[in-house]
């Protein structure tokens, strides 16, 4: 398969240049040029395939034949053998047609392993089939640095470097990438807020030649085969719930976009689902855009919800091209209005994306009522990013009601103490067994100063 830019200028590339990269080389992201579709059939005739033998009927088509059929079998059994639940991911039932899809079985509690534990084994694959190594450089703010490091702690070709804001994540989320004590992974905590850390990994990105010859990769939502991944679970789900006989709704609590871009993605493909619901908290440019045709940046608020707090939603490119029939100098031209303030949609578009989402902006309130509510009503402990998704999704139900709605649920509550003590809900989650001695285990960490040139020297005397 063949992958273009949303930008419309940067060369065409095959699926193995599209994982080891980061952003095209004219700013813009990588998409396949064309997409499969299945007919109903062929979706029906998927119903009682496993986690992993569905993803490799989904995953195969895009990575074409950059990967032998047996090996890409074996690399996503491999990928998702750490997971703690036999399904992968598993639905649970919370009240009538209400549906949880629980992502968080994976080694870090959150949904990004789902994506992240494939990612890393599929470059440790291409790097030592071509003989080479890579470093792999990402900011965090929590939940992403984790799935990161976990999706790459036995991976031999590659370095990674991790930087996250010292003093300013949580106890659970520092320590669930410093007490990972592999020799190829370096935590780097900046005296700094996220953004001085972001900043920085797009400086490192933008001028490699420090590296002196190696590549840099990156693993946040740009990349494509973190995309691709997550189509999986949509299939899954909706298979066990009647698709395609039937049609869906899948409500998604949203930040980069990433997770309910793939949900437009398996409808594309021929899922049936009838709406998708973005779910975003007070950090709302998604809402503001479907609601008002006004997406612009505004200032960071901080919630309870700390995954999904966002000011623009890199991902949402990807929709604009689409949505502009792959017109590259459109996007362009757009992503120059969002620079100078506020882009908005061409109107007959603008029906177009309406028609297939619906959106709701929740606030910290709100979210800890559902997630009081929620346990009150049915006995489940929700984490508050699916909480913001519980309560977008019984906010719009009202017109389908006859459909299932399935919400994604992104992290395990025992992430999040916080909200649920906020909520009023007395007992608090436990952490799963596996995790119980979090605590006491040893961490590895390198404080530094806020400096680029700082951190590109540490990075260079570290790399293996
Ligand atoms: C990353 C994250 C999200 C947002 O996902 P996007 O793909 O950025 O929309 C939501 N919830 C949790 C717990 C996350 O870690």
């Amino acid at each position: 398969m063949k992958y273009i830019s949303t930008r419309g200028k940067a060369a065409v590339l095959e699926f193995e240049d599209v994982l080891l990269t980061g952003l095209a080389s004219d700013g813009g992201l990588y998409v396949p040029e064309e997409m499969p579709s299945y007919s109903k059939e062929e979706i029906a005739s998927w119903a009682s395939l496993s986690y992993s033998e569905l993803a490799y009927k989904i995953i195969q088509p895009f990575v074409g034949d950059a990967i032998p059929v047996d090996d890409l079998k074996n690399i996503i059994d491999q990928s998702y053998a750490t997971f703690r639940h036999d399904a992968i991911t598993p639905l649970v039932q919370i009240g009538h047609n209400e549906w949880i899809l629980e992502l968080f079985h994976g080694p870090t509690l959150a949904f990004k392993d789902v994506a992240l534990q494939l990612l890393g084994h599929l470059i440790d694959y291409m790097l030592a089939r071509r003989n080479e190594r890579a470093v792999i450089m990402g900011a965090t703010s929590g939940d992403t640095g984790s799935a990161a490091i976990e999706g790459c702690r036995r991976c031999e070709n590659i370095d990674i470097f991790i930087l996250h804001p010292h003093n300013r994540v949580s106890d659970v989320q520092r320590k669930q990438m410093t007490t990972v004590l592999s020799d190829n992974i370096h935590n780097i905590a900046i005296e700094g807020n996220f953004d001085d850390c972001q900043q920085m990994v797009k400086e490192c990105f933008s001028d490699q030649a420090f590296l002196k010859g190696e590549r840099l990769v990156a693993v946040n939502s740009i990349n494509w085969a973190r995309i691709m991944s997550q189509t999986v679970y949509y299939f899954y789900a909706a298979l066990h719930l009647g698709a395609p006989h039937r049609e869906m709704q899948f409500s998604v609590p949203t930040g980069n976009f990433g997770d309910i871009y793939a949900g437009y993605l398996a409808k594309k493909m021929g899922l049936p689902i009838r709406k998708l619901v973005i779910a975003t908290n007070k950090n709302d440019i998604l809402h503001r855009c479907l609601s008002a045709n006004d997406y612009s940046r505004s200032t960071l608020e901080h919630t309870l919800s700390p995954s999904m707090d966002i000011m623009v939603s890199s991902n949402f490119e990807r929709m604009l091209f689409e949505l502009y029939d792959n017109d590259g100098a459109a996007v362009n031209q757009l992503m120059a209005d969002l620079n100078n303030g506020a882009l908005s949609i061409e109107e007959s578009r603008f029906e177009k994306v309406k028609a297939i989402f619906d959106s709701y902006s929740v606030d910290d309130n709100a979210t800890c009522k559902t997630i009081a509510d929620v346990y009150d009503g049915s006995d489940y402990l929700l984490d508050p990013h699916t909480a913001i998704g519980v309560s977008a999704a019984r906010a719009c139900k009202t017109d389908n009601k006859e459909l299932p709605m399935i919400t994604l649920a992104t992290a395990h509550p025992a992430k999040f103490p916080e909200a649920i003590k906020v909520a009023g809900v007395k007992d608090s989650p436990e952490l799963p067994h596996h995790m119980a001695g979090l605590f006491d285990r040893e961490e590895r960490y390198t404080v530094l100063e806020n400096d680029l040139a700082t951190v590109k020297a540490f990075m260079q005397d570290n790399i293996v």
